[in-house]
């Protein structure tokens, strides 16, 4: 009998696009749900956008969106990255979908009716501009602790202290600036303390089915100190208006805090993809949504990280059983994806790793897939991106060990033997090909047990078997010999059989490159069961040259940081300020005061005055100056204005010009803006120098 298999991936939060961490997940829960389809399991891998809460309230209102419409921008963008990496999700929806309304609306009066919610007034924090409850990343504030300015509301991110919101010292709105004030009001709790969640959760969270290290940090949370502090509290699941949300039945201004009806849009997206009529069109399933779910042959399997372990491990599974649903038969969680030697990835400093970037540049996505699975164990460990450790394994292993095997022997079968395969494979083929059939069953366990790096590991190691037959049996050198037809056709046959069946193994993680391998050898889409089989005297296709090797530039423009923003600056005056000058440059340039002692026109020059000025040197010099248009003579005489006193004399039509007036304009002179003489402060003497 198939297993018939219900998986999701955490739902990203819709208030910005998919990161490298996001992407992870999704490889590994592909790689997953692949190998379950090749086993000839029904799979329904589903997502959803996480689209309520303050966040995305507060971010839609800045754009000038409804929350509706900007969550819809965010899904629309979600194709490129989806397809990009060939994530194969069945059906993508969001929580604000009426199938999600409707369900969390139906568990919780489900989970009311077992005597599970409670009402208790809290005092919390109000902005009386925005008039709304802030929550705690809307508050900042001075550090009780260490008095840092502009805090959180929950935590120091200079001391690291931990604190409530009504610690901060003069604390202010970080949505209006204004002082928060006090408020009361009555919110909604699920009774996570009563007994019966108790005992549920202590035996469900230990019985074996998660990661001993999940269950080992569940088992401190259930734990009070001598003080009988902690353990588990009461889960806060209302908040107030405004709010994107869901409403609360029967409890007007009241909305689903956004982590009741998160998780609940797993079964959401399930129900949509019901309603579309996926799973009938793909596998025949005649049920309705309510039924499949009943079915307790049905397993329930979610791919998550270890941040949210917390929803996903106590509120969910309390959340599904006391409303009488189906329980996570698997709830696996994994760690974070740090980029080059576990430097945080932030956007700012451009260090991480964009995956739409790795797609623009054209590197090929399922290197990402390999490196990222070589590096994913069953444990919940953050994994680093290495880019010596990323080209060593793309080019070496994927393509150094996997791909050439192809391209060594595919060659003489197309050129020599006209495609064709033999059966006869001689009896180290036939060992050899043994092996590789033989551990069909532990690659297969590894996938299952989502241990992707031993998975690889193991088939690298049949791929240096198949190496090791290739070098023996030297094929380039058995096409020179006289007489080695045979032997040439069986060495290569041998080669293409041990490709065929690693690459039923890589599929999961490869499948566009293992769909050309499928057409290269002209075979239908291979499953695991295929393993068991060779393909004999087989007539294959043409080979074209499958995967290139990682060039180290690609990846350096990958963490290159983004370019700064092309900015406009505005050019005073019209005009790019000058190259930087020393002062050296500067002194060298001897500007003087100068007055005006006689101003003329010149005769034949019409943009020309003449000017007569004393510089402080018991004479008087003569300089033109291109000032006609702007000044009439007359009205020059007697002021003061500034000199260039020692430019070369120039000789010009008119006469020999000792110097220049200085004057200002406008880049556009011929426009109108004009020209204007400087003019120094009254007081100033002729002679003295500017500097
Ligand atoms: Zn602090």
């Amino acid at each position: 009998m198939p297993r018939q298999l219900f998986v999701t991936t955490a739902l990203p939060y819709a208030n910005g696009h998919f990161h490298i961490g996001h992407i992870m997940e999704y490889i590994q829960a592909d790689i997953w749900v692949r190998f379950q389809r090749m086993q000839g399991h029904q799979v329904h891998f589903v997502g959803a956008d996480d689209a309520h809460g303050a966040p995305i309230m507060i971010a839609a209102e800045k754009a000038g969106k409804t929350p509706q419409q900007f969550v819809a921008d965010i899904a629309a963008g979600r194709k490129p990255y989806l397809d990009g990496f060939h994530i194969s999700f069945d059906h993508w929806s969001s929580t604000d979908s009426p199938e999600n309304h409707e369900l969390a609306q139906s568990i919780y009066r489900e989970l009311k009716a077992q005597g599970l919610i409670t009402v208790r007034p809290i005092e919390q924090f109000f902005d009386p501009d925005k008039g709304m409850f802030l929550a705690d990343r809307f508050i900042k504030g001075e550090c009780p602790k260490c008095a840092a300015k502009d805090q959180y509301g929950d935590s120091c991110e200079v001391c690291g202290a931990v604190y409530a919101p009504t610690e901060l010292k003069n604390p202010y709105s970080a949505l209006s600036g204004a002082t928060p004030v006090l408020k009361t009001s009555d919110h909604y709790f699920f009774k996570l303390s009563d007994p019966r969640c108790l005992s549920f959760l202590e035996q469900w969270t230990q019985d074996g089915k998660l990661q001993a290290g999940v269950a080992k940090k569940i088992k401190e949370w259930f734990t009070k100190d001598e003080n009988g502090e902690g353990g588990l509290g009461d889960w806060d699941i209302s908040r107030d208006a405004p709010y994107f949300g869901i409403e609360i039945p029967d409890a007007p201004g009241k909305y689903f805090y956004v982590w009741l009806d998160a998780p609940i849009g797993y079964l959401a997206s399930l129900k949509g993809y019901f309603a579309a009529g996926g799973p009938k069109a793909k596998y025949g399933e005649a049920r309705s949504f309510d039924e499949f779910m009943a079915d307790p042959q049905v397993e329930q399997v979610h791919f998550i990280g270890k941040d949210i372990t917390y929803f996903h491990t106590l509120f969910w599974p309390a959340m599904l059983q006391f409303s009488g649903r189906k329980l996570p038969n698997q709830v696996n969680v994994h760690g974070f994806m740090t980029v080059n030697n576990g430097e945080k990835m932030s956007k700012s400093r451009g260090t991480g790793l964009d995956p739409l970037k790795y797609l623009s540049l054209g590197m090929n996505p399922e290197w990402l897939r390999y490196y990222i699975a070589a590096k994913l164990n069953a444990n919940v460990e953050d994994i680093d991106f290495n880019k010596d450790d990323f080209m060593a394994r793309v080019n070496s292993d994927l393509v150094g060990k996997y791909i050439n095997i192809a391209s060594r022997a595919a060659g003489f079968i197309a050129k020599r033997f006209g495609g064709q395969l033999t059966s006869n494979l001689g009896d180290d083929g036939r060992a050899l090909l043994q092996t590789l059939q033989d551990s069909r069953t532990a690659v297969a366990d590894l996938y299952e047990a989502r241990e992707l790096g031993k998975v690889l590991r193991e088939i690298m190691l049949l791929a240096d078997r198949v190496n090791e037959y290739v070098d023996a049996n030297k094929p380039w050198e058995l096409a020179k010999q006289e007489g080695a037809d045979a032997r040439l056709q069986e060495v290569c046959s041998v080669c293409i059989e041990a490709f065929r069946l690693l690459s039923i193994y890589l599929k999961p993680v490869l499948p566009a490159l293992v769909a050309q391998v499928e057409a290269f050898l002209q075979v239908a889409p291979m499953a695991f069961a295929d393993a068991d089989r060779l393909l004999g005297a087989h007539v294959i296709g043409e080979y074209k040259h499958l995967m290139q090797r990682v060039d180290v530039k690609l990846l350096d423009a990958l963490f290159e940081p983004p370019a700064p923003p092309v900015v406009d600056l505005p050019k005073p005056g019209g005009e790019d300020i000058a190259p930087t000058i020393t002062l050296d440059d500067f002194v060298k340039v001897d500007l003087r005061i100068a007055r005006i002692v006689n101003a003329e026109h010149v005769e034949g020059s019409t943009k020309l005055l003449r000017l007569t000025l004393d510089v402080g040197e018991g004479r008087t010099r003569n300089v033109f100056s291109g000032i006609k248009e702007a000044y009439r003579p007359e009205d020059l005489i007697g002021k003061h204005t500034v000199v260039v006193a020692n430019l070369a004399p120039r000789k010009m039509k008119f006469g020999v010009s000792e110097g220049m007036v200085l004057a200002a304009s406008h880049a556009d002179e011929k426009g109108t803006s004009g020209i204007y003489v400087l003019e120094p402060v009254a007081g100033a003497q002729p002679g003295m120098r500017i500097r």
